[in-house]
């Protein structure tokens, strides 16, 4: 495949949008703000592959940032939504799909009652009132490069975007005061906190596996203990799943792992890259929400038969061999990622939760935010754009997950492990 040639028109699109909309983008890191240059207006997508506004083709190690699973425009997906949207966008009153959908997560999940939201950030804010509601306390704890949407308590030291653009816990944001931020994978911090907090703590809320400060996987037993004494402590355990649900297991890392919790939130790949996400956990927790309960959440567009049909459409096609192939194309790119810096001479850490991995730019270990933020963001940088010239799309961010995709074939695989060496080199440089 050619290597990328003009970028003009994404330049010329770019500058139109920087007129209209803050810095162009309607979500930060897709600015490329953190390893420069000017992002790419993608204008279809098929399979693993996406094209930009001046017909440059890329291999796709982003999948909208989860979603795409199947890779884009599967048919099986874009026939279910096709065939609900010609019989109606929205209702605003219950849909059959809504049910299937809800029936589908439950059935791999096990929680026992689900609400659909639009976004993992609705998921993640109500989950918390729920929490609160639930156990009458405000205080709440959180890790240090966990994500889990622009809530404004869960943006104290928050990883993806706010990690990337290195701010500081954003302006404008109130109630930080009620959230205690821990290391990542230190149980230790967080039983001296409870200790500290005695009867305070509504709960702990942490990535099933984070991914947003680069892919950092639990440590044995760390969600384990997690769940433990939030039970001890009259707590609730929420494990965010929007990242790694239906994505590292048919029941996400719950699933993979054996990991248990008082309330779950989903996302990313249950819209099949239509708006849906959703929080779920036993009856009684969740039947406090109105309108079997006092505990308010709303949404016109929530359960829209568009994305309820897209999350069903994925998740039919989210099975044993699907899984098996997402471990082993992970798998062979990790390793060619490897091989490639190692013959480069480039300090790095592989790091994997399941079929999700990161390459951290630093000759340690990564467990926790400190440790990611010890890479060196500009070899990353030099990597990025070595790999993106050779028409691979990698996350624009040192501290995100490389998502891959069923729709991965063998001459893309080929394609990103001819263009690691050159990228290796390239980051070797700086
Ligand atoms: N939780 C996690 C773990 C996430 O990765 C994200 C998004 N990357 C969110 C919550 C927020 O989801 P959304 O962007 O749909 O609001």
């Amino acid at each position: 495949m050619a290597d990328i040639q003009s970028t003009e028109k994404s330049r010329e699109l770019f500058d139109r949008a920087a007129r209209v909309v803050p810095g162009g983008v309607n979500s930060p890191v897709r600015a490329f703000r953190s390893v420069g240059g000017d992002p790419r207006f993608m204008v279809s997508g098929e399979g693993c592959r996406m094209t930009d506004a001046d017909g440059n083709t890329y291999v796709d190690l982003v999948s909208s940032w989860g979603p795409l699973i199947l890779g884009h425009a599967h048919p099986h997906v874009i026939d279910a939504v096709t065939a609900a949207a010609v019989k109606g966008t929205s209702f605003g009153t219950p849909t059959p799909g809504e049910v299937d959908l809800a029936e589908e997560l439950v059935a791999r999940t096990g929680v026992e009652r689900v609400r659909m939201v639009n976004s993992g950030t609705e998921a993640t804010m109500t989950a918390l009132r729920l929490a609160r509601a639930a156990t009458g306390r405000t205080k709440i704890i959180k890790f240090a490069g966990c994500y889990h949407g622009h809530v404004d308590p869960l943006l104290a030291a928050a990883g993806s975007g706010v990690a990337t653009l290195a701010l500081p816990d954003s302006p404008g944001v109130v109630g930080t005061d009620e959230t205690i931020v821990a290391p990542y994978n230190d149980i230790d911090s967080v039983a001296k906190i409870f200790a500290e907090h005695d009867g305070q703590i509504a709960c702990v809320i942490t990535e099933a596996a984070a991914g947003n400060m680069g892919v950092v996987a639990p440590r044995d037993g760390f969600n384990r203990k997690l769940a433990e004494l939030c039970r001890a402590n009259g707590a609730l355990l929420i494990l965010d799943e929007v990242m790694t649900g239906f994505r590292v297991s048919k029941n996400g890392w719950a699933g993979f792992s054996g990991d248990t919790a008082d309330l779950f939130t989903y996302g990313k790949v249950m819209g099949g890259g239509l708006p849906a996400a959703a929080f779920g956990g036993r009856a009684e927790l969740m039947d406090m929400l109105a309108p079997s309960g006092p505990v308010y959440q709303a949404g016109t567009l929530s359960g829209n038969p568009l994305a309820c049909a897209a999350g069903l459409a994925t998740l039919q096609l989210c099975d044993d061999d699907l899984y098996a192939k997402l471990d082993a194309v992970s798998q062979t790119l990790g390793e060619a990622a490897v091989a490639a810096l190692t013959e480069a001479g480039v300090p790095h850490r592989l790091s994997r939760a399941g079929n999700m991995f990161s390459v951290f730019f630093t000759a340690d270990d990564v467990s926790d935010f400190a440790g990611a933020q010890a890479q060196n963001v500009a070899a990353y940088r030099a990597f990025f754009h070595e790999m993106l010239a050779k028409g691979v799309y990698l996350p624009p961010s040192a501290y995100e997950a490389w998502f891959v995709s069923g729709a991965l074939d063998d001459e893309a695989v080929a394609q990103i492990a001819d263009a690691l060496p050159y990228a290796a080199r390239a980051a070797a440089k700086v």
